[in-house]
């Protein structure tokens, strides 16, 4: 016999960056207090299995839950060290446990939520969405929706991507390597073949750092060369031989122009990757997260589609501008980035990506680039925005 679904005033699918900083933010204000909340995600969400990095001025929300934060990074390139001038900005790390066992933490104190482990096999959309799992339902008025849409795995050439894709160990020396005070945003001495891959470094103590090598390109490499690389770039240019790797993170982020955006519809909106909350130029997603649920919650007590105002046109074209040139011309990725960390102080890169600059300010970093590549793309762009409705 079928038991009636549960009802709820707001579904979060999935329990990750996306659906627990807005969990998090519902639960912040008193506009969800009578509100029945479900959060239904497949996984325990027990395990590290990433770690958050992000940049903001001043005292952020998740500090007490901080690893590391630092106050000064550098850029590194042809053994080049540029300071990064982040002037109110400070680079932080989260490891995702602890910012799961904090959101879980709360959840299970409220009386309005509920919390279930279970796979969703389909949600049915319309008023009273449905939200099928293998051994319940459920029904919602509302769902944020974190799964990515089937459709981006099917129709491949219907958008510009390229992946980020990366391998980190977590490594401890024998004696003092590192200056805890300090990370490396970038560093491109070395390099997997012509591409655009870097590493960057990001020490907790005198002797542990994540060490993280990265590329943003059109195909993943065989696992077996992140390590060489991640070797290469410990015992050859770290100079380090003595260590043991502690801990392993593994990674691909999808960098995209695909408009995940437009996938929500009136009673069910996609959230976090699902929903283009992950910047595609840059692959940072966890501060975004924060921003757009509270944007989520306050579009939703002021009777505004969830989604409204998430992400501008304009960043979407120097997105798609920019994945271009990284598709076409991979191998300039290290002039591009040297551009634009050398011409430009930190702290403008942060709020350009963070899609808080004014025009004005675009200008300068575009001007940073050499125009060519560029301006190709743009044409490319423009050429396949009248195909894709994306753009
Ligand atoms: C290893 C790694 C490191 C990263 N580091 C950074 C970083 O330093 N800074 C940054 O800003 N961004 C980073 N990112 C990018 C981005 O922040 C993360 O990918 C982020 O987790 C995306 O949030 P999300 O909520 O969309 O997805 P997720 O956090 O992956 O959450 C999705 C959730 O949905 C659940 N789920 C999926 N399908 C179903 C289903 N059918 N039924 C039930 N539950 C389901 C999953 O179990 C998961 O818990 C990183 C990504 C990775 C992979």
């Amino acid at each position: 016999m079928k038991t009636t679904p549960e009802v709820f005033d707001f579904a979060i699918v999935g329990a990750g960056a996306a659906g627990l900083h807005l969990a998090q933010a519902m639960m912040e204000d008193s506009f969800f207090r009578n509100k029945k909340i479900l959060i239904i995600d497949k996984a325990a969400k027990d395990v590290n299995d990433k770690t958050w990095c992000y940049w903001e001025t001043g005292k952020g929300k998740w500090d007490k839950i901080a690893h590391k934060i630092w106050e000064k990074g550098y850029f590194v390139t042809n053994n080049r060290y540029q300071l990064l001038e982040m002037g109110p900005f400070k680079y932080k790390m989260l490891r995702a446990i602890d910012f799961y066992n904090h959101a879980k933490q709360q959840i299970l104190l409220q009386a309005n939520f509920k919390w279930v482990q279970e796979e969703v096999l389909n949600i049915v959309d319309g008023a009273n969405v449905k939200i099928e799992c293998e051994k319940h339902s459920f029904q919602a008025i509302h769902v944020f929706d974190s799964r990515i849409d089937k459709e981006f795995f099917q129709n491949k050439d219907s958008s510009i991507r390229i992946l980020q894709h990366f391998k980190g160990w977590m490594i401890e020396t024998v004696s003092d390597v590192f200056n805890p005070d300090e990370f490396v945003m970038m560093d491109f001495r070395l390099k997997w073949k012509e591409s655009a891959s870097f590493t960057y470094v990001l020490p907790t103590s005198k002797r542990k750092a994540l060490v993280e090598f990265t590329l943003f390109t059109p195909e993943l490499i065989n696992d077996a060369d992140y390590d060489l690389m991640l070797k290469s770039y410990v015992e050859n240019i770290l100079k380090v031989k003595d260590y043991k790797i502690t801990e392993v993170e593994q990674g691909v982020i999808p960098m995209t122009n695909y408009p995940f955006h437009k996938k929500s519809s009136a009673y069910i909106t996609k959230i976090g990757t699902a929903g283009s909350w992950v910047k595609p130029s840059s692959g940072y997603s966890f501060k975004n997260s924060e921003r757009f649920a509270a944007k989520v919650v306050s579009n939703i007590k002021n009777g505004r589609v969830p989604s409204k105002g998430i992400g501008t046109n304009r960043h979407r074209k120097y997105d798609s501008i920019f994945l271009d040139v990284l598709k076409n011309k991979n191998e300039l990725g290290e002039k591009i980035f040297t551009a634009m960390y050398l011409k430009n102080p930190a702290y403008r890169i942060f709020r350009f990506l963070d899609e808080k600059t004014t025009l004005a300010e675009d200008l300068k970093i575009i001007a940073s680039f050499e125009s060519a590549p560029f301006i190709a793309s743009f044409f490319n762009v423009v050429k396949k925005s009248k195909i894709v409705s994306g753009f």
